[in-house]
């Protein structure tokens, strides 16, 4: 018998149960090809076609324009944080990064080798625990791009509203909060998320670029690092990701069938409330993060007494409840509220917090 639990990792991270159902259902032979979906050229009709559509859906899903174009390509996020910079600006060139989190650390400082990065502004006085207010951002409109990181996932800190950065590229690292709620892409220069929370197996990376942004990229650059040569050949350059880029197109299918992105959207909403609202009225919880600038994705949260995480950490799991240990650099314990986490697990999560609170409190 299965024995799924209430996933709430941070990433890779839960799935839809009715996406890996499909995916299994399949697996052997994935339509008419006789084969699996793993075992088929990505320059064949049948994985073209799937390829466009699932480009299609997303392009639906957050109503991309029609001057954007979207990559799926390999690397991760992490790989973004050497490529935009290579590709946007040039040596010499000023990119300013604000920075409320890690991730957006790890941006600058591999930036800061390509181009001349700056830290715009930043929250690390605070522990990252609110955003730094616009009127403090110290930008140049000489840069050649404005970068930060929506949601922080590792402190649980998320803008609730676009930054307005004027005339200059907006970037986002939406990693951990894309497909999470509808959002404007006509206000960004370029977004990238790594696949692994809310679009599918790691491994996969999505761009949607501007197209305008492409004439930029240096004609020097090896062609495997230029986004203009990635979308020249519509993402199959070289042999993409095939199944991470069939497994996100099952993963916008099932967001379709959902509703789209205003049913999820209120349903993410939901959830982070339950868990916030509860940890608001606990005394024995407790989660640092502003409120104006909680995540709906990511929940952190300590336990009164840090000795009993321990106990709280192997009771959950007993309990069915999967990887709420939180991550290192903060300790304590983190929820991850992904479009693949119901609101039934996040309910669960909270009986067993109080149950737990009761009996240690
Ligand atoms: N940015 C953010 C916001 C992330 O959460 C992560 C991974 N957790 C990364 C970047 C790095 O992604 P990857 O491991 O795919 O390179």
């Amino acid at each position: 018998p299965l024995s799924r639990g209430h996933n709430f990792s941070a990433g890779p991270a839960a799935l839809p149960e009715a996406v890996l159902r499909r995916a299994q259902a399949e697996l052997l032979e994935w339509g008419t090809s006789g084969a699996s979906v793993m075992e088929v050229s990505h320059r064949g009709k049948e994985f073209m076609a799937m390829a466009e559509q699932a480009e299609a859906d997303l392009r639906g899903l957050l109503a991309i324009p029609a001057n954007y174009k979207v990559l799926f390509l390999q690397g991760g996020a992490t790989q973004q944080f050497a490529q935009i910079p290579m590709n946007l600006a040039r040596p010499e060139q000023r990119a300013d990064y604000i920075v409320t989190g890690d991730w957006g650390e790890k941006a600058v400082r591999e930036a800061g080798s390509l181009v001349r990065a700056q830290v715009s502004a930043t929250s690390a006085a605070n522990n990252y625990t609110a955003l730094p207010p616009r009127a403090d951002w110290d930008l140049d409109p000489a840069s050649a791009y404005v970068h930060y990181t929506p949601n922080e996932t590792i402190r649980g800190v998320e803008f609730h509203e676009v930054p307005d950065v004027g005339g200059v590229p907006l970037i986002a690292d939406m990693s951990s909060t894309i497909l999470s709620r509808r959002i404007d892409v006509s206000r960004f220069g370029l977004i990238y998320a790594g696949a692994q929370k809310n679009i599918g197996p790691s491994g996969l990376v999505v761009l949607i670029v501007r197209e305008d942004l492409l004439e930029r990229c240096p004609s020097t650059l090896p062609k495997i690092f230029s986004f203009a040569e990635h979308a020249a050949q519509n993402s199959l350059l070289n042999t993409p990701n095939t199944f991470g880029w069939y497994l996100a197109g099952l993963v916008f299918q099932w967001l379709k069938a959902e509703g789209g992105l205003a049913v999820i959207e209120q349903r993410n909403r939901r959830k982070a409330e339950t868990l916030y609202d509860f940890i608001d009225t606990s005394d024995f919880y407790a989660n640092p993060v502003d409120r104006a600038a909680r995540s709906w994705m990511n929940v952190p949260f300590t336990l009164a007494d840090s000795a009993l995480d321990a106990a709280f950490l192997q009771q959950s799991r007993d309990a069915g409840l999967l990887a709420l240990k939180g991550h290192k650099l903060v300790g304590g314990m983190r929820a991850s509220l992904y479009n693949a986490v119901e609101q039934a697990s996040v309910d669960a999560l909270v009986d067993f917090m109080r149950d737990f609170a009761r009996r240690n409190g």
